[in-house]
């Protein structure tokens, strides 16, 4: 007998369990859930009352996230092998131990099977960001499990989920679970070196799911003026100074990343003089400024959170894009993105396209991006597809 609450499916609602979609929405529950306090773990059954998977409860309209489909108890040994189980995934994609770079995702939601759980690694500190008060109640056992497994590779855990949850569990303010802040936080990506403020900047720190495309970006570099918009603390921009842009200017509309971007330029190359960096707004930044570049990174905040903002969201790449083709010097590059989990890549091809239409210039898509292996998409669930880009070359 299990220690879990059973909840019946309505009758038909079983098929996407069966087929591994890791999500329950409150209508398909032949019951209410709302008496059952959000993180507790339930078994899921069909209208027959044959077992289907083990989830945890969320009030919401996804009402239950599926964490197992084996009836199997959540405690510390289950999160141990599902952290094993991300770890040696990492590893055999050449992550662990990597001097060249030693920070990457450990954990990425759905993609490794945990709704609603971020791991992120950066060089002996791992950083958990929580977007469901749900899988917080579980965080001491996270915790424990990722101690045991990473063992000696782990200097400290730092809780970075007061914003995601919006308030939603009042003691969930950010701060260390294990270590303290001793462990360094400069890390390495593709050997460049960054400085990593995973206490006070956006996300868990560190924008780790562009690191394929910023190394596309340094190939097209050489000799270029470049101008990175939306620039954080300078993934994008470091890769265009180190790999030999004649010119790097970059924009982001908060103060802290760009005096964080200042002191990663620096820390990569501490004679450079040949970059610029401006914290205002990107559009103001387009209209006070007439330069035209070789190369351009647009790479906006999601611009919808959710489907109900999709139709602005589109009007507002379309329009920053359009923007952006004024700027890109005949001949040059725009990398262009969208980190918007509703607008799926088709919709925002098309976006670009009647951007470019408007912009009356000839454009060619020369690569297709996403995210980067450490940001697995579970093929069950291709709403974890999110991060998408496209190369442009602007005649
Ligand atoms: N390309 C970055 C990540 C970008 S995240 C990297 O590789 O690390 C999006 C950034 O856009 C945030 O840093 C945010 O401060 C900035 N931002 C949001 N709205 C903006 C605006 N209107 N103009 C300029 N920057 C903006």
């Amino acid at each position: 007998m299990s220690l879990y609450q059973s909840l019946a499916l309505k009758g038909g609602k079983e098929r996407s369990l069966q087929r591994f979609h890791p999500w329950v929405f409150s209508g398909a529950l032949q019951n209410e859930i709302k008496k059952t306090a959000e993180g507790e773990i339930v078994r899921i059954t069909d209208s027959k009352g044959n077992f289907l998977a083990t989830g945890y409860v969320q009030h919401g309209s996804i009402a239950v996230r599926i964490l197992s489909f084996i009836d199997e108890a959540i405690d510390v040994n289950f999160w141990i092998r599902k952290i094993e189980n991300c770890y040696e995934i990492r590893r055999a994609l050449g992550f662990v131990n990597n001097a060249e770079t030693n920070c990457y995702r450990l954990m990425h939601g759905e993609g490794d099977g945990v709704s609603g759980l971020i791991i992120d690694f950066y060089n002996g500190t791992a950083v958990i960001q929580c977007h469901t008060s749900g899988i917080y109640k579980h965080l001491p056992l996270i915790t424990e499990a990722l101690v045991h497994v990473l063992k000696d590779d782990l200097k400290a855990v730092f809780n970075k989920s007061s914003e995601t949850l919006h308030g939603a569990v009042e003691e969930a303010s950010n701060g260390f679970v294990f270590g303290d802040g001793s462990a360094t936080n400069l890390v390495k990506e593709n050997g460049f070196q960054f400085k990593v403020d995973w206490q006070t900047g956006q996300k868990t720190g560190f924008f780790l799911d562009q690191r394929d495309n910023r190394a596309l970006l340094g190939h097209y570099s050489k000799g270029k003026d470049v101008l990175n918009t939306f620039a954080y603390t300078g993934g994008f921009s470091v890769y265009a100074l180190m790999n030999g842009a004649k010119q790097v200017d970059s924009v982001d509309v908060s103060k802290n990343a760009i005096t964080l971007l200042n002191e990663n330029m620096l820390l990569n190359n501490s004679q450079a003089d040949n970059f610029n960096s401006e914290a205002i707004d990107t559009f103001s930044y387009f209209k006070l400024h007439d330069k035209l570049y070789d190369l351009l990174i647009l790479d906006p905040p999601a611009f919808a959170k959710n489907i109900g903002a999709k139709h602005n969201a589109l009007m507002g790449y379309k329009r920053l894009n359009i923007e952006g083709f004024k700027k890109v010097k005949p001949g040059g590059l725009m990398f262009t993105f969208s980190c918007s989990q509703v607008v799926d890549s088709h919709t925002f091809n098309q976006t670009i396209l009647s951007a470019a239409i408007e912009s009356n210039r000839k454009v060619k898509v020369i690569h297709r991006l996403t995210q980067p292996a450490d940001h697995p998409v579970n093929i069950f669930h291709p709403e974890g597809e999110y991060l998408k880009g496209l190369v442009l070359f602007v005649e």
